[in-house]
């Protein structure tokens, strides 16, 4: 929906659903005179301005849960996908070019995870089962989780840079997580790692992963997402164009069993706000 009909429409409405590309900002909840609740069908809520809606009394909700396993795997795979340089000889191979390049295993690697929330933790414990040793860093406490899965925790952003041969973030994108891999953190990097963003694209500087790439610092990016969807900057297009970047159309939970899921758990959760009036 565009955003002006949304504002058009939305004072007569008491429940909004909406995915991720929806921006529901102060503006559409200044003028939602009988919204009561915003349901994000999905996970991430930097598309809703919560502290406008809380203000308002309005009660926001998302299903966090749903998704996790869905964007897990496909973490992984772009992972192996990235180590295999799978994309880019599939191409070759299909143009005619039979090319045997040179990969890595994911076997005895170091995967650093920044974020061991939901994703981040399902990643470790897939990434447990392919042999890899995995460290992670986290702001908050996650030391029994890291505990459980067998996850080495570390004590800074800059030790798990350092110490990383694959980068996975799983981040909210926050004031604090805009841009955390920017020139400096991607200099401290081992050279030839391999970077995977399945989390928001702002949680990277695209220009300084540009560069990094470019300078053959970063082997390769393997992204689910980006600062801008669909991508419009030059600099933006020059990236996902770039030989040794995979890309998706930010597909993190699109699959039937997530979307199915977050259907259930958003209703479920309506119900229970409109039956007890919490
Ligand atoms: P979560 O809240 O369960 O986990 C996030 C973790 O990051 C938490 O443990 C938190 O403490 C940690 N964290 C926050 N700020 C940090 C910082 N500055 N440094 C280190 N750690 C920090 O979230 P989740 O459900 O695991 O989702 C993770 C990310 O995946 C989010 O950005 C979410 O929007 C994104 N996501 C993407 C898709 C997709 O389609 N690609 C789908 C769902 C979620």
């Amino acid at each position: 929906m565009r955003y002006e009909d949304l504002l058009n429409m939305i004072k007569d409405f008491d429940i909004l659903i909406v995915r991720s590309k929806t921006k529901v900002d102060r503006e559409v909840i200044e003028r939602g005179i009988r919204l009561k609740i915003i349901a994000r069908a999905g996970s991430g809520l930097d598309n809703i301005d919560v502290n406008a809606a809380n203000a308002k009394g309005i009660i926001v909700i998302n299903a966090p849960e749903a998704p996790v396993n869905s964007v897990a795997e496909l973490t992984i795979g772009l992972m192996i996908a990235a180590a295999r340089r799978v994309v880019e000889l599939s191409l070759k191979t299909k143009n005619g070019v039979w090319h045997k390049a040179m990969g890595v295993e994911l076997y005895g690697k170091t995967l650093g995870i920044i974020g061991l929330g939901r994703i981040g933790g399902r990643v470790a414990e897939i990434a447990k089962a392919l042999g890899m040793n995995v460290i992670a860093y986290d702001i908050a406490d996650v030391t029994e989780k890291a505990k459980r899965i067998g996850v080495q925790l570390v004590s800074s952003l800059d030790d798990i840079l350092r110490e990383s041969d694959i980068i996975s973030l799983h981040v909210p994108l926050t004031k604090e997580t805009y841009h955390m891999i920017d020139y400096r953190e991607l200099e401290l990097m081992k050279n030839g790692v391999i970077i995977v963003n399945t989390s928001r694209g702002a949680v990277i500087n695209t220009r300084a992963l540009l560069d990094a790439l470019n300078r053959g610092k970063v082997a390769a990016a393997a992204l689910d997402v980006l600062e801008h969807e669909p991508p419009r900057e030059p600099w933006e297009l020059e990236l996902i164009r770039h030989p040794r970047v995979i890309v998706t159309p930010h597909i993190g939970s699109q699959t039937k069993e997530a979307q199915e899921r977050i259907a259930y758990e958003i209703l479920k959760k309506i119900g229970l706000i409109l039956k007890e009036g919490a």
